[in-house]
């Protein structure tokens, strides 16, 4: 019998005039997702995409757990495609049902049918109740329940049909690169990569930036972080990883300003570059994990200190979240344990123990005066790589 993904759809469906664009920019994103897997062909009918293939072996179920991490995508399942026949709708149904009792124990189900086609002669409660009907006479011991079904047959008829067992959830969201592209600033910590894959799974293609300052932040530092974009790259595929070295303008502020205001510093030197590498890059905005309360530098006068060096927009995702939330989600995604990782960071090297929790702006930007952030944001852009981090084939 032929296999067919079904693959859902859910917000993009409701975008009107633009639709036809997310749903190439959707279908895009799945080739590119299960290329590797050999030919096969998706297309877009009705507010579905279906994918199938020619070869015989095709691996019809990695295909749907790979394109359940696209997003965008509600749900994925794995069909027997028939013409819309009864006869041949409900072979395929009884086959699916013998299936799940003699491998998976399974002897409670019930039939759900969509009819899509109006031209079939039978309506959804009657193909239900008849296929129900064969699949009880095909396989003794099994039953029917309605309520609380130990599985249930989908039917769905349309030009052709498909009849399949299992919905596998997909990351819902919008397809990548149809909200616009953004700077996301990655520390080695939990919150950032959150907030990051939060973006994009609004659609936001993402490069990312991360601050060091060598020699007191080394090579595993930036290991680490650049095993947090391998991670980012099972959903989005391939991340461009500026790395841009601080070193002497924190050298700088920690010899000439007041201590407790280093981080408030670091930080707007953080935005000033942030800024000048989005507008190099076509970047529309700037992405951090900042949390508020979470920590001195995440108070609102601090994060007010910290908006105020840009005119860029600065999306922080994560702003309101509990921090279990967050760790939930690390999990979910797979940073956590690369997160949790000792190691080094800029913050933790040149911030005192008490940073200052309510700054005032002018007072921070009076300091400021002391030194010459241009040629610090110069000294920033002169110590500049950019890695390109994709997934692994
Ligand atoms: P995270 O868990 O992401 O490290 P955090 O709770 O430790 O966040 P901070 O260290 O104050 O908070 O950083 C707040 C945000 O600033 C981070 O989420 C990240 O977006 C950005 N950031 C902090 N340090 C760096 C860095 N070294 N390079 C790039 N971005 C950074
Ligand atoms: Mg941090």
């Amino acid at each position: 019998m032929k296999k067919v993904l079904v693959i859902r759809y859910g917000e993009i469906a409701l975008k009107g005039l633009n639709r036809p664009q997310f749903e190439s920019r959707l279908i895009k994103n799945i080739r590119r997702k299960v290329f590797k897997l050999g030919p096969c062909k998706v297309s877009c009918s009705q507010s579905r995409i279906y994918l199938e293939s020619e070869i015989e072996r095709y691996p019809y179920d990695e295909a749907a757990k790979l394109i359940s991490e696209v997003f965008g995508i509600v749900s994925v399942s794995v069909t027997q495609c028939v013409p819309s026949e009864y006869e041949a709708i409900s072979n395929a149904a009884v086959e699916l049902a013998r299936n799940a009792y003699d491998k998976k124990g399974l002897t409670t189900f019930k039939v759900e049918t969509k009819r899509g086609n109006k031209h079939f002669p039978m309506q959804s409660p009657e193909v239900s109740m008849n296929i129900g009907g064969d699949i009880l006479d095909a396989i003794p011991g099994i039953t029917v329940d309605v309520q609380n079904p130990q599985f249930t047959v989908y039917i769905e008829i349309r030009e052709r049909s498909y009849v399949y067992l299992d919905k596998i959830p997909g990351q819902c969201g919008m397809p990548l690169g149809t909200n616009g592209k953004a700077l996301l600033l990655i520390s080695g910590g939990i919150d950032s990569p959150v907030a990051g894959w939060m973006m994009a799974r609004r659609g936001v293609e993402l490069e990312a930036l991360h601050f060091a300052t060598p020699p007191y932040t080394g090579e595993a530092a930036l290991e680490k972080v650049k095993n947090l974009c391998r991670h980012l790259c099972e959903y989005i595929d391939r991340i461009q990883l500026h790395v841009v070295s601080i070193t002497d303008p924190m050298v700088e502020f920690a010899q000439v300003c007041p201590e407790e205001e280093t981080i408030l510093h670091m930080r707007r030197l953080m935005m000033m570059v942030s800024e000048r590498i989005c507008k190099d890059r076509g970047l529309q905005s700037i992405v951090t994990g900042e949390n508020i309360g979470q920590v001195a530098s995440q108070t609102m006068e601090a994060i007010a200190v910290t908006d105020n060096a840009t005119e860029m927009p600065v999306f922080r995702p994560l702003i309101g979240m509990d921090k279990n939330d967050i760790i939930a989600i690390a999990r979910k995604i797979g940073t956590f344990e690369t997160s949790i990782q000792a190691h080094e960071d800029c913050c933790t090297v040149f911030v005192a123990k008490h940073p200052a929790t309510r700054p005032h702006l002018d007072r921070i930007v009076a300091s400021e005066q002391k030194v010459d952030m241009e040629k610090m944001v110069q000294y920033a852009l002169d110590h500049h790589d950019i890695y390109d981090i994709r997934v692994e084939a």
